[in-house]
């Protein structure tokens, strides 16, 4: 698989490139040179097939024979066996896909397991490597769980210091061991900022083989394209006609491998990007102008983003496939319209969580009578078990996951967003 660099197009790797660097020169994002097709035949084929054989058969055709294909089948197996998605109807025609099933609870899962299995696996010389990632809440949780124990790796993790729920930072800042987790005092974009400065430092990029596993990683990209498959394979022949999936959106991965699963071939109708008051994309598409505006806390804290790293993607995806942009839905939904809508949710008999129900309230909004719709449930009503037991005045029990992290201590050193601060840190770790 050869990829080439959105920013500098003459600098092309190949996968293993591509994972181990994240990202290429002047921070530009990987793509992929070429992408494969799946035509009716193959696709009628492997909607038949059990979700663990697709998603091989799906990620072998990216990675062509740089990767063995039975490796990725044992990648795949350990990475997805355990976080099988599901479908939850909320009325005849929205369903909710729910990617939440997994060890931490949140669609990340996904990505950050077969990342952590492929760079383990392509490490033969057991070299050691620092992952270090910025998180607004899921992805650390994700990607803490799915490097645990693993030998020669590190894993260094920011977050901003209280604005993620409770819950979410016991999940990944309990576990102690080869995972760091650093509380910095200030936005989800200011540890943004301090990851991409030290992925610009050569020799501290060098010193420590600092890798990023945050959702500009293609690997996780890949991963996510899957499960696109997996919710076609379950709704009905007639439902697949006129598909349309809404997507709770912050970073804009997910829309990203959306949008690359309708590339090769999977027949989705139309995406909404739908994003809470943090709502630079939705003003783009609306006014053609690109200007992110301070990042403001919300009830749907992981999609507290207003800097989207994965927007130049979107953008290419519609070019090479002639797209037009305006055929992208969008809307973003206040704190207060969240609220209700989860009531009007729970009335439904279906209890959720923000961010969840951001995306059903533009779907609700935009659905047309012969259409059939799903929203993505990116996180399980547990992880924000305080805001929703608030919001429906009901008591969300724990999965075990969960339960069995509340009472133990937080490990997360404190840091102000000051960039040689953390230079010295991940120079002494
Ligand atoms: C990360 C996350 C999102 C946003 O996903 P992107 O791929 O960054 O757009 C939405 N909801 C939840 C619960 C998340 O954890």
């Amino acid at each position: 698989m050869k990829l080439y660099n959105l920013k500098e197009k003459s600098e092309q790797v190949n996968f293993s490139q591509a994972i181990k660097l994240g990202l290429g020169k002047k921070q530009g994002l990987f793509f992929p040179t070429k992408l494969p097709i799946i035509n009716d035949t193959l696709l009628s084929e492997m909607l038949s097939m059990n979700f663990i054989t697709r998603s091989s058969k799906i990620l072998s055709l990216f990675i062509g024979d740089e990767i063995p294909e039975q490796q990725i089948q044992q990648s795949v197996q350990n990475a997805f066996h355990c976080s099988i998605p599901k479908i939850q109807y909320v009325q005849n025609n929205i369903a909710c896909f729910e990617l939440f099933h997994g060890p931490t609870l949140a669609f990340k899962d996904f990505g950050a397991r077969f990342m952590a299995q492929i760079l383990s696996y392509l490490n033969h010389k057991n070299e050691v490597i620092t992952i270090l990632t910025a998180t607004s809440g899921d992805t650390g949780a994700a990607v803490a769980h799915a490097f645990y124990n693993m030998q020669n790796v590190r894993v260094i993790i920011l977050y901003p210091k209280g604005k993620i729920s409770e819950y979410q930072e016991k999940l990944f800042c309990t576990l102690g061991k080869n995972i760091t987790t650093i509380a910095i005092e200030g936005s989800f974009d200011d540890c943004q900022t301090l990851v991409k400065q030290a992925f610009n430092d050569t020799e501290l990029k060098k010193e420590r083989g600092l890798n990023s596993a945050n959702s500009i990683n293609i690997s996780r990209l890949l991963a996510q394209i899957c499960y696109y498959f997996e919710a076609f394979s379950l709704i009905s022949k007639q439902q697949r006609k006129n598909l349309i999936i809404s997507i709770p959106c912050g970073n804009f991965g997910n829309l990203t491998a959306g949008l690359l699963a309708k590339s090769i071939g999977l027949p989705i109708k139309s995406f909404i990007a739908a994003t809470n008051a943090n709502d630079t994309v939705p003003k783009f598409l609306e006014t053609g102008i690109w200007k992110p505006n301070k990042t403001i806390s919300t009830l749907s804290n992981a999609m507290d983003i207003s800097q989207p790293n994965n927007w130049p993607r979107v953008e290419e995806i519609f070019r090479i496939n002639n797209w037009d942009l305006k055929s992208l839905g969008f809307g973003s939904v206040s704190d207060n319209i969240t609220i209700q809508t989860l009531q009007n949710l729970d009335n439904l008999g279906y209890i959720s969580e923000p961010h969840a129900a951001i995306a059903y309230k533009l779907l609700s909004e935009k659905i047309k009578d012969n259409e059939f719709g799903l929203f993505l449930g990116t996180a399980h009503p547990a992880k924000f078990k305080q805001s929703v037991e608030n919001i429906l005045k009901k008591t969300i029990t724990l999965p075990q996951s969960l339960s069995k992290r509340i009472n133990l201590p937080l490990l997360s050193h404190n840091m102000k967003p000051n960039f040689h601060k953390l230079r010295q840190f991940l120079l002494k770790k």
